[in-house]
């Protein structure tokens, strides 16, 4: 797109000085907990919760969580023929963050044909490359009716607290609507960003007009719905939006096209390459043989990580930076040959030329000029989510619509009539914030409950000097207990569900064996977990680490990154291609190695 050549030194140092203007001591603590007097900013705008007599019972696996790491867990575990099996959810039905983002223009940012889980054995097609916020929860409540996942299930029901009773070996789950379900194992799959976070800003809670996070959209207050119809009670009403990053980008264009005024406040522009989304061929489909999505999820990881596949059946935005960066790698190798800094060079060359082109977009796209300089993203793509949109851009040539760039500070104080920013106060009807969710804080504040594991150890003492397990699943301390995360297994965040069907299978399949060998009690011995946490020392391929990134929460708002965050960040050495191999001969071997089986108590 730009014929410009490109000074890398100039970027570098622009890189640096952004990254500096945003710098802060606060880090985290700059965000408001959505507690005390901010609790409804979680309320459940969707479903109320029908009144019902607590459950006490027992079951033998009890899900926590019914998003698409519960569902995919029991998914696995049905096929594995364990059929006991109970999802407990706080939302008033499955879906997990697809269920609470119903925000409009919500859609996944990784192509559906791989992000949908389960597809094969759902026979469901996608509709388009990119599919929309309805279609993925109706994909999810689809997984929970085919696998039969609704029988014993509880919705708006939180968990309080989680207890493991050594005498009986059970665990004793608690929630808020007064239940007590025993359950032989258990399974937390509680979400990596889901719990909402508030930018801690003077004023907060003094805004007079309406107000709410995007992951509980009004759409009683907006008109519209999350299909795209018009948010038509927007019409005579002047909104504001705090934050752009991938939640506002996918939704700011229906805001444009249907407030009076759109004010957007923006710290930090996200990078936004072309999404070019389309309709997917029903006789490409058609033709996919079994085991297809499995090849194509290989393909993705391949191709995303570095390595070479013969075709990119997935070819999208994730596909092509990582194809350039291994390209790039490839070229300065042939010309210079391998040096100390070989790798880093070839993807800073590749990086400057993307972030260039992305740039080029806005100014191709944008017609003011001062707009369109406030939009472009100075750092490198991957230091945030990156965007993908083909109508973000071109809202801000409506006349109705102004970026309000604050230059890397952020909005500065809010009062009952509006905002302020840059030393201007914005009159506003509606506030919505677009402020993320929680990552990084302890483990116990994001899911809303602690564990008690033997002899009363609790899994925010187990993790207080950052995340211990075997393969992201089993801790020690914590019998017949495993947690769906992404983290210290494969970690291959431009595909979650990928991490979670897999962490699903490795789960049945432990339990079924549990149950076959009748094993009261199933737990990664203290050896065997040190020995996994031995593969992050000095890990290399942490999410976090880029200097020359701007903060955000994928490099601790650009705090110092110690052992504890790279604990709690980290990936299998090799990569997620290695981890998926290994955790597949992991299974298959079916003598579990690490994994204690008790027969008695
Ligand atoms: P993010 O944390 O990515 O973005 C929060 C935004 O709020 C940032 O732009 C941030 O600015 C801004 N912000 C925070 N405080 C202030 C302030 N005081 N003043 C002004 N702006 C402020 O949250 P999102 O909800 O956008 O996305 C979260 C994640 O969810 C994504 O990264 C992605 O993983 C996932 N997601 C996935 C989607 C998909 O697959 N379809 C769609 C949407 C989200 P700054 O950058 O400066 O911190």
């Amino acid at each position: 797109m730009s014929t410009m050549p490109i000074d890398s030194d100039a970027l570098r140092a622009r890189y640096a000085q952004e990254r500096a203007k945003r710098l802060r001591d606060d880090g985290n603590d700059q965000y408001v907990e959505p507690k005390g007097r901010f609790a409804h900013f979680l309320k459940d705008p969707y479903v109320t919760a029908a009144p019902r007599a607590p459950v006490h019972d027992e079951v033998t696996v009890a899900i926590i969580g019914g998003g698409f790491a519960g569902l995919t867990t029991g998914a696995r575990l049905k096929q594995a023929g364990v059929h006991d099996v109970r999802i407990i959810e706080g939302g008033g039905d499955v879906g997990g963050a697809w269920y609470w983002n119903r925000y409009p223009g919500a859609m996944c940012d990784t192509a559906a044909m791989i992000y949908l889980p389960l597809l094969e054995e759902t026979g469901y097609m996608p509709s388009q490359k990119y599919t929309l916020a309805p279609e993925i929860f109706a994909h999810a409540k689809r997984i929970a009716t085919h696998f039969g996942l609704y029988d014993h299930a509880l919705f708006s029901t939180e968990v309080t607290s989680l207890v493991w009773d050594e005498p009986s070996s059970r665990w004793i789950v608690s929630t808020n609507r007064g239940d007590t379900i025993r359950a032989r194992f258990v399974s937390m799959g509680t979400g990596p960003l889901h719990r909402p976070k508030l930018p801690g800003v003077p004023g907060i809670e003094s805004f007079a007009g309406h107000c709410f996070h995007t992951s509980r959209w009004d759409y009683d207050y907006t008109g519209g719905d999350a299909s795209g119809a018009p948010l038509h009670e927007l019409a005579g009403k002047r909104v504001g939006i705090v934050g752009t990053g991938a939640t506002a980008v996918q939704c700011i264009p229906a805001l444009g096209r249907d407030a009076k005024e759109l004010y957007v406040f923006q710290r930090t522009p996200s990078s936004i390459d072309v999404r070019n989304n389309h309709a997917i061929d029903p006789d490409m489909f058609a033709a996919l043989g079994p085991g297809w999505q499995s090849k194509w999820l290989t393909n993705f990881a391949t191709l995303q990580t570095g390595r070479f596949a013969e075709e990119d059946l997935v070819k999208d935005g994730w596909t092509d930076i990582s194809q350039r960066i291994r390209d790039r790698v490839i070229a300065e190798i042939n010309s210079s040959g391998v040096g100390p800094d070989t790798l880093q060079r070839a993807y800073e060359a590749s990086d400057d030329e993307k972030m260039s082109e992305i740039r080029a977009r806005v100014d191709a796209i944008v017609r003011d000029p001062a707009t369109a300089e406030a939009l472009k993203p100075w750092y490198r793509q991957l230091c945030k989510r990156p965007c993908f949109h083909d109508e973000y851009l071109q809202t801000y040539n409506r006349p109705n619509v102004r970026l309000i760039d604050t230059s890397g500070k952020g909005v500065e104080r809010i009062d009952a009539t509006g905002v302020w920013a840059a030393g201007v106060h914005y009159d506003l009807d509606c506030l919505i914030f677009a402020s993320g969710f929680e990552v990084g804080t302890e483990q116990a504040r994001r899911s809303g409950f602690e564990t008690v594991g033997r002899n009363g150890r609790t899994l925010s003492e187990c993790w207080a000097e950052g995340m211990r397990s075997m393969h992201g699943i089993h801790v020690h301390g914590f019998p017949n207990l495993f947690i769906v995360s992404l983290t210290q297994a494969a970690n291959l965040i431009s595909n979650v569900t990928h991490n979670l069907v897999e962490a699903g299978t490795t789960i049945a399949t432990v339990v079924a064996h549990a149950l076959k060998t009748e094993s009261v009690a199933v737990e990664v011995t203290e050896a065997a977990e040190q020995a996994w946490l031995q593969l992050f020392a000095g890990n290399t391929l942490s999410l976090l680490g880029a200097a020359d990134c701007t903060p955000g929460y994928y490099n601790n708002e650009g705090r110092p990154i110690g052992p504890h965050e790279t604990l709690n960040t980290s990936r299998y050495p090799e990569g997620p291609v290695a981890y998926f191999q290994f955790i597949d001969g992991w299974r298959r071997t079916g003598t579990f190695e690490g994994l204690e089986f008790r027969r008695h108590a």
